[in-house]
């Protein structure tokens, strides 16, 4: 079993739904599911005009290796009805390795840990909420110094409006 931390987002349809939906989709997959961070609303990162995003993390220890575990994230991607669109652009559900046990792995489908994942608070905030102690491998720092790097949060809010945070 590996250990595998995968960011989700949604900003189409019914969205805290869909997070919930793909990771019961990762369980019935033979994944078993560890954690399921609290939902988030966040404002979009990239193309900025379209509606606001729930992000969550969760934690799955997994049978596969990496490049399996894409392609099954990616069949779930698909079941749930994600249609290929701009990048950084409106989708139903968006999942992405962030990081797996501690592997480096760069190929052409594939890029762990995940590259933006330092930079972005919608990706730090929930990741930090299950993961704190858990050490980026490329740098050696926890989740939660990199989260403290980040220095003021914006655009993040706990959801649904008034859970601090809430459960999910
Ligand atoms: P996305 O727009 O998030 O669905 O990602 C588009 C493509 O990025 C996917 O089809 C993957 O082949 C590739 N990719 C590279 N690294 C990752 C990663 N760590 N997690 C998810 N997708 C990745």
């Amino acid at each position: 079993m590996a250990r595998v931390y995968v960011g989700l987002g949604s900003n189409l349809g019914r969205r805290a739904e869909a997070i919930r939906e793909a990771s019961d989709r990762m369980e019935d997959a033979g994944a078993m599911l560890v954690a399921l961070s609290p939902l988030y609303e966040t404002e979009p990162w990239g193309l900025v005009e379209q509606p606001r995003f729930i992000n969550a993390a969760c934690a799955l220890d997994v049978p596969w290796p990496p490049l399996m575990t894409l392609t099954i994230l990616k069949g779930i991607e698909r079941a749930m009805g994600r249609v290929s669109g701009a990048r950084y652009g409106p989708r139903i559900i968006d999942l992405d390795i962030l990081l797996f046990d501690r592997v480096h792995l760069v190929t052409d489908r594939l890029t762990i840990p995940h590259p933006g994942m330092l930079d972005r608070a919608t990706v730090l905030v929930p990741l930090a909420d299950i993961a704190a102690d858990v050490v980026h491998p490329m740098t050696g720092r926890t989740i939660g110094d990199h989260l403290g790097d980040l220095g003021e949060i914006s655009g993040v809010a706990p959801y649904p409006p008034g859970c601090r945070p809430c459960a999910s």
